[in-house]
């Protein structure tokens, strides 16, 4: 193991399963129960981001790999060891597993943490504690699918009724910025309706969901039911998505690459949901309280070093108060601590990866060249690893690329309206719909507001307040389908009709 690596496990005293882990140099993907490697015995090189060391490798799966594990899924299936299980039984097991992960808590947020570049402390909040939460929540809905008697006008006497199925092998794609959480999202769901699933996390960020294989095997994880092919999205990824025993497609990640998965799901004409890219507005009118919006732009662009989805990127302020929330934001730097992923002290880590810093230097570059003013920030600290200053350009205009496209980083754009009319048309200006909020505290403006903000989700007087039980998932070309919630279930079911002639 690289020294510094060791050093920094020394010097935040993780646990001992984090260390093994590690010290393996090594880790293998889970296809059928089993951990392997890839059938070419190629392997990815996985790196910390806080200083660009190797971590460990892990296998790069082939496309028989792939057909391996979809294999596996669909024997799963077919037998019917998990569809067939009573739903109480169901949930029964996802609550065991549950209560698994919390007992590995704090190695799931150190390996997550190492490996993405995430701060230890909302890393085990939002990334393990959220996860833990979601398989608690969803539980629930394992005996509470339903589906409905209809009175039929056929002639003579007859019953009928729809039935709610399992879709079948679900293939899931995640990104990197919430390996764990969002590969949660992906597997709890069809887990309650009864799917199997193989997911392929993203290639910097595998670990943490192999170290759930682990720990779930042991906790009475039937085989085959879930697969984690770790690889590339060009191999390994391309081939889940375009298999024709693949029956759904649950993707998310940038919209360009969502839009080549949706065509290829297309050709076997494979149920899909895409949840993709964001530029969410922040709408604040002046009657809104200064602290309330300074707090929500605050956690939500610069959390997780900006890279969240849903992050409020584009803060529209009322001319009237706009100098005093520019100067509130720029104080509310102050308390950005930049530091080791694993310090508790520590609220901003790095950018996943050298490409993701060049795209970053590269939009703020971008900014000053279109006349934007640079407030704070659009420099790096002087320490090893991909870290970026929190930024903030004031004065901006919808046509500059850096209002308009997806920097994924912790850059904040902010710009004065003079009407609610004005607010509305600059904040749908755009090709994203993932999320919106409104300031104000009048309670008609909230409604009408609202109603208008052409968004998946709206906040009101708060950003990026996501609960397991609200859908999650974006208009325009944020996306297509709903994580989270009930709403979340109907995407892993096909409804079947039943019509019988007594
Ligand atoms: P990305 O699209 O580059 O990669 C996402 C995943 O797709 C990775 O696992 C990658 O290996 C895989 N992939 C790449 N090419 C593929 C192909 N041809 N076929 C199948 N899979 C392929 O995205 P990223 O850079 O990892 O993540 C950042 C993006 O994810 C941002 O745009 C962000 O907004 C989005 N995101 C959206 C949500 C949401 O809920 N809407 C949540 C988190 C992140």
């Amino acid at each position: 193991m690289d020294t510094t690596i060791q050093a920094m496990l020394d010097r935040y005293s993780v646990t001992p399963e984090t260390r093994a882990f590690l010290e393996a140099g090594h880790q293998k993907m889970f296809i059928d129960g089993q951990f392997v490697d890839a059938s070419d015995n190629a392997t990815l090189s996985i790196e910390d981001p806080s200083n660009g060391k190797h971590l460990i490798t892990v296998p790069s799966a082939t496309c028989q790999d792939v057909d391996r594990a979809v294999a596996a899924a669909n024997q799963a299936f077919c037998n019917a060891s998990w569809a067939d299980l009573k739903p109480m039984e169901r949930q029964a097991l996802l609550l065991k597993l549950a209560d698994t992960m919390e007992e590995h808590a704090q190695t799931l947020a150190e390996l997550e943490s190492i490996d993405a570049g995430k701060a230890i402390g909302g890393c085990m909040e939002v990334d393990v504690g959220g996860s833990i939460e979601l398989i608690r929540y969803m539980a629930g809905w394992t005996s509470k699918i339903e589906g409905a008697t209809r009175n039929l006008s056929l002639p003579g006497d007859t019953i009928a009724y729809t039935l709610k199925e399992p879709v079948g092998v679900v293939g899931a794609i995640v990104p990197w910025n919430w390996p764990l959480n969002m590969s949660l999202w992906k597997i709890v769901a069809p887990l309650v309706t009864g799917c199997t699933i193989v997911l392929k996390p993203a290639e910097q960020t595998p670990m943490s969901m192999l170290y759930l294989m682990r720990i779930w095997q042991q906790g009475g994880l039937p085989k085959g039911v879930i697969n984690i092919v770790t690889g590339t999205g060009a191999v390994a990824g391309n081939h889940l998505v375009s298999h024709p025993d693949i029956q759904k497609v649950s993707f998310t990640g940038s919209t360009p690459t969502g839009k080549k998965v949706g065509q290829a799901a297309m050709q076997n004409l494979s149920h899909v949901t895409l949840e993709l890219g964001g530029k969410s507005a922040m709408v604040a009118f002046e009657d809104a309280c200064v602290d309330d919006i300074v707090n929500a732009a605050h956690q939500s662009i610069f959390f997780n070093s900006g890279q969240v989805c849903s992050a409020g990127s584009r803060l529209y302020v009322q001319r009237s108060v706009y100098p005093t929330v520019l100067e509130a934001l720029s104080t509310s730097l102050e308390s950005v601590v930049i530091g080791d992923p694993l310090d508790p002290n520590t609220t901003q880590g790095p950018q996943i990866s050298q490409q993701q810093l060049d795209r970053i230097r590269e939009y703020i570059e971008v900014g000053k060249q279109e006349g934007a003013r640079l407030v704070c920030g659009g420099d790096s600290p002087a320490r090893p690893g991909y870290y970026v200053n929190p930024t903030i350009f004031a004065d901006t205009t919808n046509d500059m690329r850096i209002v308009q496209e997806e920097i994924f980083g912790p850059v904040l754009v902010v710009q004065p309206f003079d009407t609610e009319e004005e607010a509305l048309a600059l904040a749908n200006d755009n090709i994203y719909g993932l999320a919106a909020s409104v300031f104000t505290r009048d309670v008609s403006r909230v409604h009408r507001v609202m109603r208008k903000l052409q968004a998946g989700t709206v906040f009101v007087n708060t950003h990026d307040a996501v609960d397991v039980a609200m859908p999650f998932g974006g208009y325009k070309q944020s996306g297509i389908g709903k994580d989270l919630g009930p709403e979340q279930l109907d995407h892993y079911l096909e409804t079947k009709s039943v019509v019988i002639q007594l």
